[in-house]
C-alpha cells in the first residue's frame, strides 16, 4: 500500500497494520453514521417533502438533535465518547441514538476483519469502502426500506473498477457476469412471485444491490449470497413472528443481501462448500461458460 513514499503499510509490523486499520474503521463509522441519518431525509426534501430541513452530508456540523448543541470533538470520538457520555447528550441530557455507536462498532469491526484476511494492500482498502458501503446500505434500508441509487450504481461500477484494474481478465469477466446476473436473477424471482401471488416480495433497490454484489464479488458468489440472504431474512421472520412484532408486512431484504455479501467477502469459498454448494455452483459455473 505504497500510497504515500515512506508509509508503505506492507512494510509495517502486522498488529500495527490491524490497529491502524481498526482506528480508520471506528473513524469512518462516525461518519458512515452520519450518512444513515442524513441521506435518507435529503432524498425525502429531494422528491418534494419541502419542509424538512435543508442538509447536506457536510452541512451543518455534528449537533444534537434535541436541544442543538454544536458536538465538540471530545464529544465526537467513536463509541468511547458515546460510553463516556452513556449514551446522552452532553448539553441536554437526551439519549443519544445507540444506532450510532453501533455502526462505529460495526464499522470498525468490519474493517479489521479485511485488514486481517487481505492483508496491507490497496485491494484491501477498497473492498474496506465496498463493506462500508454495504454497512450504510444495510441500515438505510432496515430503518426507511430505501436502498438508494446514489450509492447502490456507483457501488457496481466501482466493483467492475476494481476488477478492471487490479484482476485478471478472468475475475473481470467473472464481476461483469456477476452484476449482470445479480441483476437480472432477483429481477425474475420478483416478477415469478409478482405473477404468483400478486404482491411485491422486494424492490428494484435489491436488484442493484445484488448486482453490486455480483460485481465485487462474482458470478459464482451469486447463489451462496441468495441462499444465505434467504436463511438470514427466515431467522428473523420467525424471530419476529415468535415475539409477535410481525403482522406479516414485507420485510426489507437488503440488510440479509449484505449479510450474505460480507460472509462472502470474509469467509470466501471455505464458507460456500460448507454450505454444500457445490452442486449449485457447478451450474453457475456452466452457466457463466456458456
Ligand atoms: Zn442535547
Amino acid at each position: 500500500m505504497a500510497l504515500l513514499t515512506g508509509l508503505d503499510a506492507s512494510l509495517w509490523p502486522f498488529w500495527l497494520w490491524l490497529f491502524v486499520a481498526t482506528l480508520l474503521g471506528l473513524v469512518i463509522g462516525s461518519f458512515l453514521s452520519v450518512v444513515i441519518y442524513r441521506l435518507p431525509l435529503m432524498l425525502r426534501r429531494s422528491w418534494g417533502e419541502t419542509d424538512l430541513p435543508n442538509i447536506s452530508l457536510a452541512w451543518p456540523a455534528s449537533h444534537c438533535p434535541a436541544c442543538q448543541a454544536p458536538v465538540n470533538w471530545k464529544h465526537n470520538l467513536p463509541v468511547i465518547s458515546w460510553l463516556f457520555l452513556k449514551g446522552r447528550c452532553a448539553n441536554c441530557k437526551n439519549p443519544i441514538s445507540r444506532l450510532y455507536p453501533g455502526v462505529e462498532l460495526a464499522a470498525g469491526l468490519l474493517t479489521l476483519l479485511i485488514a486481517w484476511r487481505y492483508g496491507a494492500s490497496f485491494q484491501a482498502l477498497a473492498l474496506m469502502g465496498f463493506a462500508w458501503t454495504l454497512l450504510v446500505l444495510a441500515v438505510i434500508d432496515a430503518q426507511t426500506r430505501l436502498l438508494p441509487d446514489f450509492l447502490t450504481l456507483p457501488l457496481v461500477w466501482a466493483g467492475l473498477t476494481f476488477h478492471w484494474l487490479y484482476s485478471s481478465p478472468e475475475l473481470f469477466n467473472q464481476a461483469f457476469a456477476g452484476a449482470l446476473l445479480g441483476y437480472l436473477s432477483l429481477w425474475s424471482l420478483y416478477w415469478v412471485f409478482k405473477l404468483l401471488t400478486g404482491r411485491e416480495g422486494m424492490g428494484y433497490g435489491d436488484f442493484k444491490l445484488l448486482a453490486a454484489l455480483g460485481a465485487w464479488l462474482g458470478a459464482p458468489a451469486l447463489v451462496p449470497i441468495i441462499l444465505l440472504a434467504s436463511l438470514s431474512g427466515l431467522l428473523v421472520a420467525l424471530i419476529m413472528k415468535l415475539r409477535k412484532a410481525w403482522a406479516g408486512q414485507a420485510l426489507p431484504f437488503g440488510p440479509h443481501l449484505v449479510v450474505g455479501g460480507l460472509v462472502l467477502l470474509l469467509g470466501g469459498w471455505e464458507i460456500a462448500e460448507l454450505l454444500m454448494l457445490d452442486s449449485w455452483l457447478l451450474i453457475t459455473g456452466w452457466a457463466f461458460t456458456l
